[in-house]
């Protein structure tokens, strides 16, 4: 018999008993999965943050933190961790963000807001959007998330630049890195979107430097992290009108305070954390997948790398 712990927030044990469970039997994994098994007995840990365990030091028979969100940032540096971390990379979560993205990419591309915002009689009919062939977007960060996102922009007929940190070749993405390369991705681009982890390097990636090299009246897309972007610099930067508006789903401090200014900002739209979430079906696939994988001597998938930081 399997032990496996769930440690995440109490409300998601309802959401994920079941089909974890369904899972593991479909896998053909005899699992005992419960919340409070004895530390030393526990093989597998299927995580989310804000859960009972934060220190990992008595668990010295697990072989793999099984981790349920994409974004690592809070668990990365504890230190008390010491068993292998592998994140959530899930079909059904790539697919939520590829419909988001596409969404918030097309609104912007469109113009959508002038009219949704504008219903007041007036016939505004003197401007029309660009077709996506001539409207460069460049998607920053070329994971399991924003390589899908990039494809799919790519196959609507936007000229797509992406940047990663390590030199990728993906069909339809112009695909660049380093430091330099980050200076070529943004340049004239007119929608950004970031889908970074964070980490000490990505934080405040779009600075004011960088927002400047943006085409004027760039739209910015962060479905990535709050940090990636640096707050008061895009503020400025919409003031001037050199950003022309943001979609913001990420923010330093979530929920984000009802008296910051994005919440009032006629180009901001703030999304509470929701462009794409973990489904427990999918994802309790995914978990089992890689318990199954250890089981039989196979190596993990989505091992983070600590180092890196994701
Ligand atoms: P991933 O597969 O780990 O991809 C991360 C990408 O960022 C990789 O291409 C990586 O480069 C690149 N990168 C990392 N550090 C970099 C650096 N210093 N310079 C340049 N590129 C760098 O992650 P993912 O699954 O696509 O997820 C991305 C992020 O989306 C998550 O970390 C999370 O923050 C966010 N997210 C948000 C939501 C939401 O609902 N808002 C949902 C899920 C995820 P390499 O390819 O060279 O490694």
């Amino acid at each position: 018999m399997i032990r496996v712990l769930f440690s995440a927030r109490p409300d998601l044990w309802d959401e994920y008993r079941d089909p974890l469970r369904d899972a593991f039997a479909a896998a053909g994994l005899s699992v005992d999965l419960a919340r409070d098994h004895a530390p030393a007995d526990v093989d597998y840990i299927v995580f989310a943050p804000n859960g009972p365990v934060s220190d990992f030091t008595p668990y010295v028979n697990t072989k793999l933190v099984m981790g349920l969100w994409a974004g690592v940032e809070t668990i990365v540096g504890n230190t008390t961790l010491t068993q292998p971390l592998a994140r959530m990379v899930d079909p059904a979560l790539t697919q939520g963000m590829v419909e988001w993205v596409v969404g918030h990419t097309m609104r912007h591309h469109l113009g959508m807001d002038l009219h949704i915002a504008g219903q007041d009689g007036v016939w505004r009919n003197s401007t029309y959007p660009p077709l996506a062939k001539d409207r460069p977007v460049t998607i920053l960060g070329l994971g399991a998330l924003g390589e899908a996102c990039g494809k799919a922009l790519s196959q609507l007929g936007f000229p797509v630049t992406g940047w990663s940190r390590s030199a990728k070749e993906i069909s339809g993405i112009r695909c660049l890195s380093g430091d330099d390369g980050l200076t070529m991705a943004l340049r004239d681009a007119q929608i950004i979107v970031l889908l970074l982890p964070l980490t000490p390097q990505t934080e405040n990636t779009l600075n004011a430097d960088r927002l400047a090299l943006l085409a004027p009246g760039a739209f910015i897309v962060n479905p990535g992290r709050g940090p990636l972007i640096d707050d008061d610099a895009l503020l400025a930067a919409l003031g001037t009108g050199q950003i022309g508006g943001a979609t913001l789903d990420v923010f330093r401090q979530e929920p984000l305070p009802v008296d910051h200014p994005f919440w009032t900002h006629p180009h901001v739209l703030v999304t509470p954390h929701i462009a794409s979430t973990t489904r427990p079906v999918s994802a309790s696939q995914v978990v089992a997948d890689n318990i199954r994988r250890v089981q039989a001597g196979e190596p993990a998938l989505n091992i983070v790398d600590r180092a890196a930081g994701y």
